[in-house]
């Protein structure tokens, strides 16, 4: 149409319905200005982030897509930018593209920025920068780690502590229970021993103790030339005392005849003992035969002192007893059977003399017949 023309300057003269329009261009930018790179969009994840400041996002949303632009390039083409994605790279990459992508980002602080040149060149210097942040998920933060190593440690810290705990409580339970046991089989075994050497119903000495103390005195007695007497106590028609009150009438009698002979024990060594059913015995080492009459007199009258009703006897209206003593020296009944013997003579001549008496047994004989021990003398 011939409407325009240009001039060696690069002015247009353009023919218009109106005149003539002249266009100038302003004279062109030098070369080696720097260019200047803007983002023209920002998105990360779905959401566009262009104009914010250091924006966050969490681990669901870690794509990342920038748009730029370098404004005043003298042309669009030749133009060469060169990107960096701080937090992730350190070193710049080259594109000629104007869109970066970056996909499955890693929690943490980013930075990107571009850098412009034209074909030949310098980098622009002023790059265009924007940092942004994808959030670390609460499943991967150093607490909730922390809490998942934490956490089972203390339960199997407090499993094992309660295990330890409750094997302490079996282990106090279980040494209580052998205390508890140790004690009752140390009572028992006192008790076993106590009813090996004591006669169960008076608590008095029994045979077997009986027999070993007498034999033990006859062997010193004879050892230190001493004397040693025993008497034999058997209690005035005890049978007709169970017939006519009871057996256990006649039970509380012998305990409580047993606890007068322990009183009447007055010496350490002397000892009383049950011999068997009602008959009792006293032991009197280093006793003369004067002593043990002494001794049986006093039983005898003691034990009828007690008035311990008995009506069915025929010597009196209370228990009685009959008591036969008698005394063995080195010569004479000087050996455990000897000696009860000769008690046991002297203990009949009492019941033979009436009951309710003492008769002593004779010391060694001196003359003719000597050596009778049935000739007894009794009160
Ligand atoms: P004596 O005057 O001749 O000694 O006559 P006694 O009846 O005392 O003697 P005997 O030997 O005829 O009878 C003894 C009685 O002692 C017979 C028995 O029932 C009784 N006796 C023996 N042991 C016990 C006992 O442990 N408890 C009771 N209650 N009685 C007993
Ligand atoms: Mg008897
Ligand atoms: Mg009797």
């Amino acid at each position: 149409m011939n409407a325009f023309a240009e001039e060696p300057d690069g002015t247009v003269w353009i023919g218009t319905g109106g005149g003539l329009s002249r266009f100038k261009p302003l004279p062109r930018i030098a070369q080696d200005a720097p260019l200047e790179v803007v983002f023209t969009r920002l998105v990360i994840g779905k959401t566009e982030v262009s104009g914010l400041h250091d924006p966050s996002f969490g681990i669901h949303e870690n794509s990342f897509v920038a748009r730029y632009s370098a404004l005043n390039a003298p042309r669009a083409n030749g133009v060469i930018f060169r990107y960096r994605l701080g937090g992730a790279t350190s070193s710049w990459t080259e594109t000629s593209q104007r869109e970066l992508q970056f996909a499955n980002l890693a929690p943490g602080d980013y930075q990107i920025e571009v850098e412009a040149r034209e074909n030949d060149g310098e980098w622009s210097g002023q790059s265009a920068q924007f940092p942004f942040r994808i959030l670390t998920p609460w499943y991967s933060t150093w607490w909730f780690v922390g809490l998942c190593v934490l956490i089972p440690l203390s339960i199997a810290g407090g499993t094992l502590r309660l295990r330890f705990l409750g094997a302490q409580e079996r282990e106090v339970e279980l040494v209580q229970l052998v205390e508890e046991r140790t004690a009752d089989l140390r009572r028992a075994n006192e008790e076993l021993v106590l009813l090996s050497f004591t006669d169960p119903l008076t608590g008095l000495a029994n045979r077997r103790v009986f027999d070993q103390t007498l034999d033990r005195e006859c062997a010193r007695m004879n050892r230190i030339d001493s004397s040693v007497s025993l008497l034999s106590i058997d209690v005035d028609h005890f049978k007709a005392l169970n017939d006519s009150q009871g057996h256990q009438k006649g039970d509380d009698c012998l305990v409580l005849l047993g606890a007068e002979l322990t009183r009447l024990c007055r010496r350490e060594v002397d000892l009383a003992a049950r011999c068997g059913g009602e008959e009792f015995a006293i032991i009197l080492p280093e006793t003369t035969r004067y002593g043990a009459e002494q001794v049986a007199e006093c039983v005898r009258q003691a034990i009828a002192a007690m008035k311990l009703p008995h009506p069915a006897s025929p010597v009196a209206p209370y228990l009685t007893v009959s008591v036969g003593a008698a005394t063995g020296t080195k010569d004479w009944c000087g050996t455990r059977e000897a000696l009860v013997a000769a008690a046991d003579q002297a203990l009949y001549a009492a019941k033979k003399s009436g009951r309710n008496c003492v008769c002593v047994a004779p010391t060694k004989p001196s003359g003719p017949g000597a050596g009778d021990p049935s000739s007894v003398d009794g009160n």
